[in-house]
């Protein structure tokens, strides 16, 4: 046995060299974004059967190859169905180190450099938000730091719970009706309920409106029930909006409730020295999510949430039972592993923090202003299109917008149409881009997460949306009830 350098560096330098070839080919506007195989298909090309005796390393280069040909090109700049899109070397450098030094954060003793670096990561980025003191530690993704953040104001709400429960307190959480469905997660994790999140109407671009709010919250009062969590959302999934925060905050405090500030999607705003006003007010909240593996292109999953006060997290998430792991030592005060729900935790900090540092604030700042600018391009050419029509106010980098078929139509088949141009484009791998709902309206929601995105390139694929749409009118396929859609 041993280490066999010689076939692992044969095995190694293979896999670097197909996803050399795997991330060029993405990157080329021609390359299908994927190939859209069924699962009988695939499953008939790939070798999925796992043996009783193991095969050679060797073997496994047909599988890895397979893998990576029939993998979503993520990469491909007309891969826009997600928050995510592009790919960050240095966060893919990081992965692989990390992997390859397989540790664990819970302590400074296994985890050293990895533990400074995550310090280093969280002070900086609470700084950005405007958190002078605080802690903050990172999880796998926002869904996950909202949760941590109902938690924490769970627990400042009522120190006994953790060991007691909830008791007869019925909770409610205030989130606007455009906020990310992780709340109803947390809150089912809590126990408080999926109907203790109470959605506030926001208006036509999708930001709360705070009277409603502060009407929710003294509706909850009079009705028996506990408020303590409100949160904002800083760029929302479908339409990019940004809940006004500062006065949120007020109502919040007002009613002594925990404030959160979603930044899942928006918080990249904080490097720009021109958009940073979307985010203004976040500095009082209580506890802010940031998703690294969104616009700033690090790979899944790499999130952080940050609180403004310290000695929070340890009360809340450590529990009795670990002294197996945490020994008195002097480097104690540097073991994370206390502040998280986790027990074993992947290494995060690595990717994020390499990336950091070859991208540099500046270079973020850079990347947001020209994906803002884009926005606003694409915005004028959805504008100027006779046939494409805006369908709410952008301010971010989400672009909801549907086709306008020249002939009468009813809502109902317009939805089917535009449901029917994602569709194409996405078979013919074209391009996948996703679409949603805004009330109950079909939209088409175009958005700008990745880095290399031109104009032309966008504006290519706002008049493919348009060429297809006029085809599929003539065609007329969408008027016929029988056609199958999601909605
Ligand atoms: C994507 C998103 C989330 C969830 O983040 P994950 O990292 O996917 O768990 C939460 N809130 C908003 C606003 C998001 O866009």
């Amino acid at each position: 046995m041993g280490f066999r350098a010689n076939e692992v560096e044969e095995i190694l330098s293979r896999t670097v060299e197909m996803i050399v070839d795997h991330l060029r080919r993405s990157c080329e506007a021609d390359a299908p974004v994927s190939d859209r195989l069924d699962p009988q298909a695939l499953h008939d090309s790939i070798d999925f059967d796992l043996p009783h005796e193991g095969v050679d390393l060797a073997a496994l280069e047909p599988v890895i190859r397979g893998y990576l040909e029939h993998a979503t090109r993520t990469s491909h700049p007309r891969f826009l169905n997600q928050l995510f899109s592009g790919h960050d070397i240095p966060g893919i450098i990081g992965e692989f180190v990390a992997s390859a030094s397989n540790t664990s954060m819970y302590t400074y003793e296994v985890a050293p450099v990895a533990t400074l670096m995550e310090q280093e990561l969280l002070r900086t980025m609470r700084g950005m938000v405007g958190f002078d003191e605080g802690e903050g530690i990172l999880v796998p993704g926002g869904s996950n730091a909202n949760m941590v953040a109902m938690l924490m104001a769970r627990q400042r709400h009522s120190a006994d719970s953790k060991r007691l429960g909830l008791g007869d307190t019925r909770y409610d959480a205030f989130v606007s009706d455009q906020a990310h469905y992780s709340f109803l997660m947390g809150a089912n994790v809590l126990g408080i309920g999926t109907d203790a999140v109470i959605p506030i109407e926001s208006d036509a671009t999708g930001r709360m409106i705070p009277e409603k709010l502060e009407a929710a919250i003294e509706r909850s009062r009079i009705a028996g029930r506990t408020p303590f969590f409100v949160a904002a959302t800083a760029g929302t999934t479908v339409l990019g909006a940004f809940d006004p925060i500062a006065e949120c905050t007020k109502i919040a405090r007002r009613h002594g409730l925990w404030m959160h500030v979603d930044g899942a999607w928006g918080a990249p705003v904080l490097f720009s020295r021109r958009h940073r006003a979307l985010i203004d007010g976040c500095a009082d909240a209580d506890s802010f999510a940031w998703d690294a593996h969104k616009l700033m292109g690090v790979p899944l999953t790499c999130t952080a949430i940050l609180l403004r006060e310290s000695g929070q997290l340890a009360p809340t998430c450590a529990t009795s039972g670990t002294d197996y792991i945490y020994h008195d030592n002097p480097n104690e005060s540097y073991d994370l592993g206390p502040l998280s729900l986790a027990c074993g935790r992947k290494v995060d900090s690595l990717k994020l923090w390499l990336a950091w540092k070859h991208h540099g604030g500046a270079g973020y700042e850079r990347r947001v202003d020209h994906l803002m600018e884009l926005a606003a391009a694409a915005r004028r050419h959805i504008d100027a299109h006779p046939h494409l029509e805006l369908q709410a106010e952008p301010s971010y980098l989400n672009l909801c917008f549907r086709y306008a078929p020249q002939t009468d139509a009813s809502h109902r088949e317009v939805d089917r149409l535009n449901q029917a141009i994602r569709d194409d484009l996405a078979d013919s791998g074209s391009a996948l881009v996703n679409y949603a709902l805004i009330g109950d309206r079909v939209t088409i929601r175009l958005v700008l997460p990745n880095p290399e995105l031109t104009e032309s390139l966008v504006t290519e694929l706002l008049n493919e949306v348009a060429t297809i749409g006029r085809r599929l009118e003539a065609e007329g396929a969408w008027l016929d009830d029988s056609v199958k859609t999601a909605v």
